[in-house]
């Protein structure tokens, strides 16, 4: 689950971390006020207005801006809350600023880059930092990945010591006191709140020589959510896809891609193999659904709904395996959806497992148009050329 900058940082306060304060918005009514309690509150007269979106980049995109007087606080705010930003990360249909976010400005000395995530290929955590941090670090990334800097958190006694050692090196931060701890807590928070990413882009050094996190990216792990009331609260709705959130209410696991061949499929492993063998056929998956183990028939059909809902899909690829499932039943049960829901688009199914030949049996001997596969690969070649 991805979270707001601002709910990002009242995380990092209660593990001590020094951040960039300010006071997050809804209504624009709040703005005069809050711009005069934060200029209050943080002893400053510049402030900084930062968009509330799921999406980096905002500086770039011009939903960041630097404001040394009031007027000028209250003109950003005015023009940043409600407006449509685009930034690399939204894509070009940008994303609606609900939430504006008015902090306090810092003299900025020089702007890391700090991360902890999750490294699969070595199975342990890993701290990646570099000292050109800010809004070009994807460029460093691309042109200067050696100024992109790693280290592991593996499970030996004093990995976690050391790694941290090990970036402040590398950072060159050493004249700093206090950052060792910081990193430690960064760690401990990481690892309490079941993150899968903590980010701070920049986590800067300012003229009066302190180390603060200027922004912060936390991505929480959704399996995690029923420990963390508190974080799952921080849930914001409007910045989801409206078809993943109603998927989310019929239970099914629901990814949209931009693809025209909606895929229906049990299993998360399955599904992953059916979207690669649609590419392989020359298609374009239009979503990963996977409809779970047990799918029933109001589970199909509930599916269906979420694939059709998604107006780019041609055509519907229906791949399930019959484990604790019957095929048989799985077979009535698309029908009664096909029926049910009135389908004008090509449906391609394949049925394996317990039971396939009665499914198949049904499915031919059905009045509804439907085109039956025995192999995968039949399945995606019929649903990928009736498209074309
Ligand atoms: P992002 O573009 O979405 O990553 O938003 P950030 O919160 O990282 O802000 C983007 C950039 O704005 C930062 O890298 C800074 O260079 C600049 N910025 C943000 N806050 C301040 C501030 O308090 N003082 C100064 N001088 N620059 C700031
Ligand atoms: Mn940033």
């Amino acid at each position: 689950m991805k979270i707001h900058e601002y709910q990002a940082k009242e995380i990092l306060k209660k593990y001590n971390i020094p951040i960039q304060e300010g006071y997050a918005i809804e209504n624009s009514a709040d703005i005069d006020s809050t711009i005069k309690k934060v200029q209050a509150d943080f002893n400053c007269e510049a402030v900084i207005v930062k968009a509330q979106i799921h999406a980096g980049g905002r500086g770039k995109g011009g939903g960041v801006k630097y404001c040394p007087t009031f007027e000028d606080a209250q003109g950003a705010a005015n023009t940043i809350l409600g407006m449509n930003l685009i930034t690399h990360q939204t894509g070009p249909e940008g994303k609606m600023v609900n939430k504006i976010l008015i902090t306090e400005a810092l003299d900025i000395e020089k702007e890391y880059y700090f991360a902890i995530t999750f490294d699969r290929s070595k199975n342990s955590d890993v701290f990646i930092v570099s000292s050109e941090g800010g809004v070009d670090i994807e460029e460093v990334a691309e042109n200067n990945p050696d100024q992109i800097i790693k280290a592991w958190i593996d499970d030996s006694p004093n990995a976690l010591e050391s790694a941290v050692k090990e970036i402040i090196t590398s950072l060159s931060l050493e004249e700093f006191e206090n950052v060792e701890q910081m990193f430690k807590d960064l760690y401990k928070c990481y690892l309490e709140s079941d993150c899968s990413l903590l980010e701070i882009n920049p986590l800067v050094s300012t003229t009066s020589n302190e180390i603060i996190a200027l922004d912060a990216k936390v991505d929480i792990d959704s399996n995690s959510l029923f420990r963390h009331p508190e974080i799952a609260a921080y849930h914001d709705k409007s910045e989801e896809d409206p078809l993943e959130l109603k998927a989310a209410e019929y239970g099914l696991n629901y990814i949209k891609l931009d693809g025209n061949v909606g895929c229906m499929v049990n299993g998360a492993g399955l599904a992953m193999a059916t979207m690669d063998i649609v590419k392989h056929c020359g298609g374009e998956p239009a979503n990963f659904l996977d409809v779970g183990g047990a799918a029933n028939v109001e589970t199909i059909k509930n599916g269906f709904k979420i694939i059709l809902s998604d107006k780019n899909v041609k055509s519907i690829l229906i791949n399930i395996f019959g484990g604790i499932v019957r095929c048989d039943r799985v077979a009535n049960g698309v029908i009664q959806a096909v029926k049910e829901l009135d389908l004008d688009v090509v449906v391609v199914v394949r049925l394996q497992g317990t039971n396939a030949k009665l499914a198949k049996k049904i499915l031919d001997e059905s009045d509804i148009e439907l085109i039956s596969a025995e192999t995968i690969n039949e399945a995606a070649t019929k649903a990928v050329e009736m498209i074309k």
